[in-house]
């Protein structure tokens, strides 16, 4: 069955047929303006609400939620029909905040320093789950009294693995929820045929791709996707979507201890990124420990030099504050297992048997 937000506005329309036209226009309102629960949709008669709350069931269950010490940063653990769980990161701002949601319940990427590669693959998510994750977080931001401006694809899975369904939901989120093309971000491992039709999509989305290795070698061990999109083709994609949008493209890069940290992995990062059409940024973030990946992030002392030397060479970089480390909320700990959640920051909101 249809979730609440797989629901194509033609298939309310189906849904409600017999009904009057404006109920449509009424529903749709509940489902992208007011939200919550169509039982405070009131502008609708009580009946109504009562069978749209059976025919569109929701799909993501809360199971926990944790907030970190400083209360920027909140966790949502949700339970998927079928059992999976994925989970979501609210990050607040001072007048806005951000989203970090999934595209799928694990991934099959198998980045050996990434939590969620560790954990193996289950399923693509649905248009409806995907929407919903934003939705809820909109939610919960509106309580706090912010606005949720950016929503960046960096939770659980990879985004362009499962392009068309990502690309329903960048669309819904841009057309039915008011959020700007603009301010949502694909981060992607690098998935060649993703990234050549996100580039025909009319929407100016941005492109962020996870490189962590400027050479082959170093890339198809961090990345084993590498094998399949060496470099060159990746970066002829990553050209091609500059041609195409006009929109800068950015670099994420993960720093690990004498692994991808030395002067000349900076050096060959820096001819990486000027060999686009337009140079791309790079975000620089310590690797975040994760239970099966043994080596260390580097020091923020040698986050900042490597920082300089990109700037040297004339390519802009920023360090990016990790948030919710305390919550394993940070990059790459997001991870299906609920167990791996600390258990001292979770509520339970629905305490399982
Ligand atoms: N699959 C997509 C999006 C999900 S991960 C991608 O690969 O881009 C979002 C970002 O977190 C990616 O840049 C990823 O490489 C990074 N990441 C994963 N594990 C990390 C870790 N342990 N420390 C820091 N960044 C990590």
């Amino acid at each position: 069955m249809a979730t609440r937000y797989d629901i194509s506005r033609d298939e309310l329309t189906e849904l409600l047929a017999g009904t009057p036209r404006y109920r449509v226009d009424q529903v749709w309102n509940g489902l992208y303006d007011r939200l919550g629960e169509p039982a405070g949709w009131t502008d609708l008669p009580i009946a109504m609400r009562e069978s749209l709350a059976t025919q569109l069931p929701t799909a993501l269950q809360p199971v926990a939620e944790s907030v970190s010490d400083r209360g920027d940063t909140v966790k949502f653990l949700w339970e998927l029909d079928g059992g999976s769980r994925i989970e979501k990161v609210l990050m607040l701002y001072r007048d806005r905040a951000t989203v970090c949601i999934s595209s799928q319940a694990g991934c099959a990427m198998a980045c050996g320093f990434c939590a969620t590669g560790q954990s193996g693959f289950t399923r693509h998510l649905t248009v409806g789950e995907i929407v919903e994750q934003v939705v809820r977080a909109t939610e919960r931001a509106r309580q706090a009294e912010r606005r949720v401006s950016n929503i960046v694809f960096m939770g659980m899975g990879e985004p362009m693995a499962n392009e068309p369904t990502v690309w329903a939901s960048v669309e819904r989120m841009h057309g039915d929820l008011g959020i700007s093309a603009r301010h949502i971000t694909i981060s992607t491992v690098g998935i060649v045929p993703g990234i050549r039709t996100l580039a025909t999509r009319p929407l100016p989305v941005n492109l962020a791709v996870s490189l962590h290795a400027a050479n082959d070698e170093l890339r198809d061990e961090l990345v084993p996707i590498n094998r399949r999109y060496p470099l060159s083709t990746l970066m002829d994609a990553c050209a091609g979507y500059l041609q195409a949008k006009g929109r800068r493209l950015s670099f994420e890069w993960a720093l690990i201890d004498g692994v991808n940290d030395r002067d000349r992995d900076a050096r060959l990062l820096v001819e990486r990124s000027r060999s686009l059409p337009l140079p791309a940024h790079v975000n620089l973030i310590p690797l975040n420990p994760t239970p099966g990946y043994a080596v260390r992030g580097s020091s923020p002392r040698r986050v900042r030099d490597f920082r300089d030397l990109l700037r040297e060479g004339g390519v802009n970089a920023t360090i990016r504050r990790t948030r919710g480390t305390d919550i394993d909320a940070a990059c790459g700990q997001l991870r299906a297992t609920h167990e791996a959640v600390s258990a001292s920051a979770v509520v339970e909101l629905h305490p399982r048997g």
